[in-house]
């Protein structure tokens, strides 16, 4: 067994368009990521896990913000790349779970749909995924809304 973690935060700032996105679900939001891609940060985490899992580097070096290819990159095309990396390296995902630290928009409608589709993109059953929502209490960058932030936890045998 082998465990990964990963952390992102990207800066929010204020949006006309509804392009906010989280772990490959579109929310309505009146404000957007700061991002290269499209700024999934629960995405961005979660692919940190993995590779870190698999001691396979970082998303910074697969997708790195400087290769033009990756900007507005959707993010669960990115998390599904690494699928066949894991897959290459013997590791299959036993559970991930991940937090995800903003104070808006509120998360919790939005939590079961949240899981069914990481769980498609990573072709495991739902009950093997766990997104979890807080706020910062009003604390820092993440407590003022100026920024948002997740962590990830993966388990791969
Ligand atoms: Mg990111």
């Amino acid at each position: 067994m082998r465990i990964g973690t990963g952390y992102d935060i990207h800066k929010l700032i204020p949006s006309t368009e509804s392009d906010f996105k989280l772990a490959g679900i579109s929310i309505p939001f009146s404000k957007r990521c700061v991002a290269h891609s499209d700024g999934d940060v629960a995405i961005h985490a979660l692919i940190d896990a993995l590779l870190g899992a698999a001691a396979l580097g970082d998303i910074g070096t697969h997708f790195p913000d400087t290769d033009p290819t990756y900007k507005n990159a959707d993010s669960a095309e990115l998390l599904a790349y690494c699928l066949p990396l894991l897959e290459s390296n013997g590791n299959e995902i036993e559970n991930v779970d991940i937090t995800i630290i903003t104070e808006q928009p509120k998360l919790a409608p939005y939590i079961s749909a949240m899981r069914d589709r990481l769980a498609e993109i990573l072709k495991i059953d739902r009950g093997r995924i766990s997104v979890k929502a807080k706020t910062n209490e009003g604390l820092d960058a993440v407590g003022r809304g100026e920024a948002i932030a997740a962590q990830a936890v993966v388990l791969v045998v």
